[in-house]
Order: structure tokens, then sequence, then C-alpha cells
């Protein structure tokens, strides 16, 4: 061996061994870390990447054993074990940024169903580097797919991107090892750069994905539970504590810069009645109909939050009374343009409005200035805003 070199001129069986081993070692790590999740949908995709890293490990092990068992099961059934193996790996993938679906599924399946046929179709007597070529096709066509998504799709977050990237490697070295293959008379133990190459990324993407993989599942758990600490329940739009937070700092913002922000008091008319009238479901409707039309007419700095049962408030920040009054007309039109199922059912809300530069004030009087200008609202007969005055 010579220096650095000897690196990528390992013996090719060796590093076959060696996908074995870790290939099995990431699979056992992977089905050990299962227990520790406790929901479905994670604990499903977890264990189909289990499953992905043990066939990948028998058909390593098949391959190795070339020579010691019969050529059909550790040629043949090997690759198509190791496609199989793949093919679930591509799944994960999907999956992982969102993309698994019928279409996605039936692709994924068809290419695996094809190539395996075709695989075991190839005359038993053909030369070697046919197979080389043809595994090396096969293995393209699995993962270009989820690779081109992990890297561009707008879901995929910059760590994602950065795993995604020794895919892309991976891809590159098949096809390099195709066109190399066509040139040159290979087989599985050939050790040539190339086909080394193709074992050393395939170390790492084990070393590297695997881990990858266990963390990515924990980034989207991990979000899962934000989502669910900072967000209602029902309506899916920022809770009470998640706003206080927030809101703090923002008037803070406001106080240091002398800007005026507007806060927004808002009440459903009559919502008693609602859920008398149609029913508790119905009202949830309702709640979950304002939480999305408040999403939709919020700006990017302003803040909001279900505040209490059908009390939700607003911050629109550096926005006086004009403003402020031009959102409200947004607002009400939104609610009237977005029906309800119900026929000819419209909700109407009162609003408090509070315009002011928050010199000395806390977020808590701010706020009991816009509930007591939300009273004067409803006491004015409902369907309206009402502007605090001091
Ligand atoms: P007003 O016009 O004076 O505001 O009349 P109102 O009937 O809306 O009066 P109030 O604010 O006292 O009523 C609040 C109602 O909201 C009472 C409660 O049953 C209902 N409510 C609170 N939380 C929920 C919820 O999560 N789902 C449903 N469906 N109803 C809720
Ligand atoms: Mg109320
Ligand atoms: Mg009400």
């Amino acid at each position: 061996m010579n220096g650095l070199l000897g690196l990528v001129e390992l013996d090719s069986k060796d590093l076959i061994g060696i996908l074995v081993w870790s290939n099995f070692a990431l699979s056992l790590l992977v089905f050990g870390y299962r227990f520790t999740r406790n929901e479905l949908n994670e604990k499903n995709m977890i264990t189909l990447y289990a499953h992905s890293r043990l066939y990948q490990g028998i058909a390593w092990l098949l391959l190795f054993l070339r020579g010691d068992i019969p050529i059909f099961v550790s040629r043949d059934i090997g690759n198509v074990i190791l496609f199989t193996g793949f093919y679930l790996e591509a799944l994960v993938m999907l999956i992982m940024v969102k993309y698994l679906n019928k279409l996605s599924l039936r692709i994924e399946s068809l290419i695996l169903i094809i190539s395996s046929i075709g695989f075991i179709l190839i005359s038993a007597d053909a030369k070697d580097q046919i197979f080389v070529i043809a595994s090396s096709v096969i293995i393209f066509s699995i993962f270009i797919f989820p690779t081109v998504l992990y890297m561009f799709s707008k879901s995929s977050s910059r760590f994602k991107r950065y795993i995604g990237l020794l895919y892309v490697i991976f891809c590159s070295v098949m096809v390099l090892r195709g066109i190399d293959a066509h040139f040159e008379n290979m087989s599985l133990f050939t050790v040539n750069y190339i086909q080394n190459f193709s074992y050393i990324t395939l170390v790492l993407l084990v070393v590297v994905s695997g881990p990858g993989f266990l963390l990515l599942a924990k980034e989207e758990s991990d979000k899962a539970l934000v989502e669910l600490a900072t967000h209602d329940v029902l309506t899916r739009i920022p809770n009470r504590r998640y706003f206080m937070d927030r809101a703090v700092g923002l008037l803070e913002n406001h106080r240091r810069h002398k800007h005026v922000l507007s806060m927004l008091f808002i009440d459903i008319d009559y919502f008693k009645k609602v859920n008398d009238t149609y029913g508790h479901q119905f009202g949830d409707k309702v709640l979950i109909h304002l939480g999305n039309a408040l999403t939709t007419t919020m700006r990017m700095n302003d803040l909001y939050c279900r505040y209490g049962g059908e009390e939700f408030i607003v911050v629109l920040s550096e926005t006086k009374v004009d403003g402020a009054e031009a959102y409200i007309q947004r607002l009400t039109e939104e609610i009237k343009k977005t029906s309800l199922l119900k026929e000819r059912f419209e909700y109407t809300i009162s609003i408090g409005l509070v315009s002011l530069i928050p010199e000395k004030h806390s977020l808590e009087e701010v706020i009991k200035k816009s509930d007591e200008a939300m009273y004067q609202a409803k006491m004015n007969g409902r369907n309206q805003h009402f502007i605090y005055k001091e």
C-alpha cells in the first residue's frame, strides 16, 4: 500500500465486509431507538428504516459470500434484497420530505419490481460487467427522485440538504460506475477506484445518514413538540402563553422607538347561542374559521393568539388607529367571504381597539384597556369596534 492512496485501494471484499457489519449495527441501533418513540407514524417510519438497513446488511452478506454459495443466491437474490433495502430507504427519505403519496409510492415500487425482474432475467452467463452496469442504473433510479426532493423541496431543512449532499455524491458515483463498467470488464470484487469509491460512499452513508436520519426524526418530533407548546390545539394559531412571551418584546421595541402599536381584543358575538343552536362541534368550527381568517389577514411582524374561549387578541406593530381600522375592515370582509358549512350562517365579532405608544404601560394594562373597549363595543350593540379613550 502506498500511503494515503491505500485508503482508496482497500480490498473491495473487505469493504463489503464492513458494509455487512455497519448495516447490521445501524439496524440494531435504529430498532432500539424505536422503543423511545411514542407516536405511531414516527415509529412506523423508524421501523421502515431499521428494515432497510437490515435488508442491506443481509444483501451485502450474500454478496460477500460470492463463490461460497450458489451464484444465483449470491448475485441474483443478493442484489434483489439490496434493491429492496435501498427502496425502503428511498421511501423513508420521501416520508421525511413529506412526498410519500400514492404516485411516488407507485413509481418507486414500479422501479423496484421491474428492476428486480429485469436483473434476474439477465442471462446467467452474461459478463459480470453487465450486472455491474445494471445494478448501477437500478440503484441510481431508486435514489434519484428522493435525492432531488431532499435537495430542492421547500420543506427541506438545511440539515436535510446537508445529508442530501451525500446522496447526490452517491448517485453521481453510481453513474460513473455504470459508465466505467461499460468500458472495463469489472466485477463485484474488482479493485478499481470508482468501484471502491462507491463502496466507501456507502460506508459514509451508513455512518452519516444513519445517525443523521435519527437526528432528522428527532428534529421533526421536536418541531411537533414546540408546535404543541406554543399553539392552540383547536385553532392551530398561537396560544396565549406564546403570545404573552412575544408581545412583551414587541411592546419593549415600540417603547424604545416611540412607535405606535394597535391592540385588538376580539370576542365573538352571542357565541353561547351558536353553541346552543348548532351544537358545540359547530361552535368549534366557528372558532377554527375565525382563527383561519386571522391567519390569512396577519402581516409578518404582527402577533395574534387565541386568548381564551372565543376571545382572540391581535397586535398590529407600527400601526395607528386608521391602519387598525383598515385591518378591521379586511378581517370582517375575510370572515364574510369564506362561508361556513351551514347555510346562511353568519357570525359577527366585537372588537376593542387600543392604539398607543406603550410608554409606561405594561402588557397586562394594554390588554385590560382593549378588553374594556371590547366591552363598550358590546354595550353599543355588538358587530362593531370601539376605540379606547383615556
Ligand atoms: P357576547 O356577545 O356577549 O360575547 O355573548 P357570548 O354568548 O359570546 O358570551 P360569552 O363570552 O359569555 O360566551 C362564551 C361562550 O364560549 C361560552 C362557552 O361555552 C363558549 N366556548 C368557550 N370555549 C369554547 C370552545 O372551545 N368551543 C366551543 N364550541 N365553545 C366554547
Ligand atoms: Mg367572551
Ligand atoms: Mg362572546
